[in-house]
């Protein structure tokens, strides 16, 4: 796939101190890239960089394959960088909206100085892209009289004037009060949803997971991780889990809740009196529960730990994840180097009854030894 953006060897040092360590990255088009990491890593400047807002001290930056910020082997200055930057949206922390210019006049003013569109147009503009960000009812505010949130979103629908190629978002959400955050989030889930190239940094990690085509993960000024959310995120917090760990982890608890709620409904659907005759008649505790509330509690779970197991047999993470895909992915990548199909498929069809029907007889096993009395 071509890179939409793409950074080489990106270095960037503020004198002794280096603070990119050689940063290298892809964005295809209409890829979602967040770029998350512990405060001082590099975030901010990296994505500085992209748009040489900072000057990088070695490296190359391409936008749809032009050199962003060198041209001959010379460095370009601010006035030669602005019609590269202008490709680019940048949305800030802390907003940046001008504050002697109304809410449209922020949209609409790069339209008309960049691209020298009339007044009128540039107003057109500005209302369609506040309409995108939900803003529509405070065009002619200023800047000043909005919250956070809305501010945010003004700032987003200013980036988006620019038709950009590229949308850069550093920490949008992180100076909002938290109950502001998820109108700015949202607004950004409907972009990622409108397939725009977007970089982002940021905190919000449910966030990130959700949108993330993939997470790069700096620390210390260069990429330590990079691949699904899932894993950078673990990875980040200093754990490292293959996919079928975390799948079976991730079973194992969900297994254990559901398994507990099965059984302590059947204990609790056994009436007090039960135990009552019980201890009447002379049992111990442990014989009662051994002899009465156990055998009566699995008749009432059994079913429904049955039906549990064979769900997900069928289709839940770690067991599809080992089983059916996996084995019908094989059998089909089988099929079509060497066209044996029925072969093919009949031994994939035994391997997935061999993993599964221990399991069924094991439930049925325990139907059996429950569901009859062992007086
Ligand atoms: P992040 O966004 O990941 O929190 P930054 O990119 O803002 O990190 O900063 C990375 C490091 O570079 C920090 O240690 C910061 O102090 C330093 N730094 C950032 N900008 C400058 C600057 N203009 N001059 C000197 N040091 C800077
Ligand atoms: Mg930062």
């Amino acid at each position: 796939m071509d890179a939409l953006l793409s950074v080489n060897g990106l270095r960037k040092s503020y004198g002794p101190v280096e603070v990119l360590k050689g940063i290298d990255f892809n964005v295809a088009k209409g890829e979602k890239i967040v770029l998350i990491g512990p405060s001082g890593s590099g975030k901010s400047t990296c994505l500085r960089c992209v748009n040489f807002l900072e000057k990088p001290s070695a490296g190359e930056v391409y936008l749809d394959g032009e050199r962003i910020g060198a041209r001959g082997g010379r460095s370009m200055n601010d006035r030669q960088l602005a019609p590269q930057r202008a490709e680019m949206g940048m949305v800030f922390q802390l907003f940046n909206l001008w504050p002697h210019l109304s809410v449209t006049e922020n949209v609409a003013i790069a339209a008309r100085k960049v691209r020298g569109l009339s007044v009128a147009e540039a107003r057109e503009l500005a209302a369609e892209m506040l309409a995108k960000v939900h803003m529509t009812h405070r065009a002619d505010a200023s800047p000043l009289e909005l919250s956070g949130g809305q501010q945010q979103r003004v700032a987003i629908a200013r980036a988006l004037a620019q038709k950009p190629k590229l949308m850069l978002f550093d920490e949008p959400t992180s100076a909002l009060d938290p109950e502001l955050v998820h109108e700015v989030l949202n607004v950004m889930e409907e972009l990622a949803t409108e397939g725009r190239t977007m970089l982002i940094v940021t905190h919000e990690i449910a966030f990130a997971r959700d949108i993330a085509d993939r997470v790069l993960f700096l620390d210390g000024g260069v990429i330590v991780e990079s691949g699904t959310a899932r894993d950078v995120i673990l990875a980040s917090l200093g754990v490292r889990l293959t996919s079928i760990t975390a799948a079976i982890l991730g079973l194992g608890f969900i297994g254990a809740a559901i398994t507990c709620t099965i059984f302590r409904s059947g204990f609790s659907s056994i009436p007090r009196g039960q135990a009552e005759a019980a201890l009447a008649a002379g049992l111990t505790p442990s014989q009662m529960i051994d002899s009465i509330l156990t055998p009566q509690a699995m008749r009432i779970a059994l079913p429904g730990l049955g039906n549990y197991a064979v769900q997900l047999l069928k289709d839940t993470s770690v067991v599809s994840a080992i089983a059916a895909p996996e084995i019908m992915f094989f059998a089909r990548s089988m099929v079509t180097s060497s066209f044996q199909t029925t072969l093919i498929y009949t031994t994939a069809a035994v391997l997935y009854l061999a993993l599964s029907l221990p399991l069924i007889q094991a439930t049925r096993f325990l139907e059996m030894r429950y569901g009859r009395l062992n007086v």
